[in-house]
Order: structure tokens, then sequence, then C-alpha cells
């Protein structure tokens, strides 16, 4: 099988499993997912979406996040992960985006990629999720089921994200990055699991990582001293009937 006929076929799955993927932060316009996406990183997307309402009911525009100031904004999302630095990224880009960009948010990657606390994977997904441009973020969730089902060797994000554009059409990326992701969050769990009962890794990893990720079959306990002598004893009684 070639990774694209691989690829196709995985698309299937995911399309039947995942038909509808939800964008999974709430948003209204292309400025709150920026900033939903900004405080995603490192904090749960349910996490984010209790904070944001509150947030946004305070400023929902550039101009107004801007005026908002740093202390303000981290007091509304102190309970992300990495608030401080958040809070301070925020302001920020939002004064950028007054100044440079007439208040609104760039539909161009390396526009997006020069505010501050936006990377390579942010931009990717404000690009796909709110202007609907060919995308593909690859988060690390992305990357190690892409190094799984052998659609790419796992070297770094940069080249899984190359990968996975080189064998998915670019009318499927956008949908696909969020059937990759619910898929990972719903049925990959954490811990050593056999991989051979899963839809995807049971025909797409290889036959090695199916063998190291499977977990062992019990050891049977070995008998002990007693054990080994009742046993000795029954045998014998059996013997003697
Ligand atoms: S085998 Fe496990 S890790 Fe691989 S895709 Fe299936 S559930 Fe996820």
């Amino acid at each position: 099988m070639t990774k694209r006929e691989k690829a196709e076929r995985i698309r299937e799955i995911l399309d039947e499993i995942h038909p509808e993927p939800p964008i999974p932060l709430d948003h209204v316009d292309p400025f709150t997912l920026l900033i939903a996406v900004v405080l995603s990183a490192q904090t749960t997307d349910d996490r984010v979406n209790k904070v944001t309402p509150a947030l946004f009911d305070a400023a929902r525009t550039p101009q107004a996040m801007a005026k908002l100031g740093v202390a303000k904004i981290h007091r509304f999302i102190r309970t992300c992960g990495l608030a401080p630095a958040k809070a301070k990224n925020i302001a920020a880009l939002s004064q950028i985006l007054v100044e440079r960009f007439d208040g609104k948010v760039p539909a161009d990657m390396e526009a997006l990629e020069s505010l501050p606390g936006v990377g390579h994977k942010t931009a990717s997904v404000v690009m796909c999720q709110a202007f609907g441009k060919p995308a593909f973020p690859v988060d690390t969730h992305i990357h190690r089921l892409a190094a799984r089902w052998g659609l790419s060797n796992g070297r770094s994000v940069e080249q899984t994200e190359r990968d996975l554009k080189s064998v998915f059409p670019p009318e499927s990326w956008i949908r696909l990055h969020l059937q990759i992701i619910y898929f990972g969050r719903q049925c990959c769990p954490a811990l050593r699991h056999d991989l051979r009962q899963c839809r995807i890794c049971s025909w797409a990893a290889t036959a090695k990582r199916i063998r190291e990720e499977s977990p062992k079959p019990k050891a049977m306990p070995k008998a002990t001293g007693k054990a080994k002598a009742t046993g000795r004893a029954r045998a014998k009684r059996a013997g003697a009937a």
C-alpha cells in the first residue's frame, strides 16, 4: 500500500467517525479565535472556553483589548497556564493589530507569525479556522499519530506538516487536522494498549510497533516450593488411585 493509499483509507475512516468535527475553541470572529488559540497553549480547550466569555465581554476587539491592558487581561485568564506571558502577548498583539493592521487580524501567515505569542501552529489554526485557507496545523498529538500511522518519520513537527500536506489533498486539511485531534483525544489512551483493536493502527502501524506497544501477555506465576510439594502429593495420590 502506498502512503497516498494509506492516507486515503485513514481519511475515509476519520470521515466516518467524525464527519463534521466542530471547532473546539469558542469564538465569534478572527480576533476572538486568535485570542482563544493563544490562550490554548499548554491549557485545555475547556479551560479556555471557560475564561473567554468574561474576557470577550470586557473586550471583543483589538482596540478594546489593547485598552484593557496587561493587568486586567491577566485577571480574566489567570487560571490558564502561562497566564502572565499570555496576558502580555495578548495586550501587545492587540496594540499591533490596531497600529499596523487597521484593527483587523491579517489573513496572512507571515503577518500573523510576526505577532507576539503567535507561532506557526497558532497562525495555521487562524488561517484555516477563521479564514478557510488551506493550512495543516500540527500539534504534538497529530505529530505522534502521523508517525504511528507511518505517514511521517516523526523527526520534527515541521517535517510532519510537510509529509501530511503531501499525502492529503488541500481541501481536506482543515477538516483532517480537527478529525485527527478528536480521534486522538477520544480513542488513544496514554497507556499501553492493544494496537490490533484500533481501527487505524491495526493495519497502518508496522508489525514491529504493534508487537512492541501491545501489552505483554501475563506470565504464569512461578510455582513456590509449597505449591510444588502439593502438586507432587496430588500426583502421587492420583497414581495410587
Ligand atoms: S492504536 Fe492506539 S495510538 Fe494508535 S491510533 Fe489506535 S488508539 Fe490511537
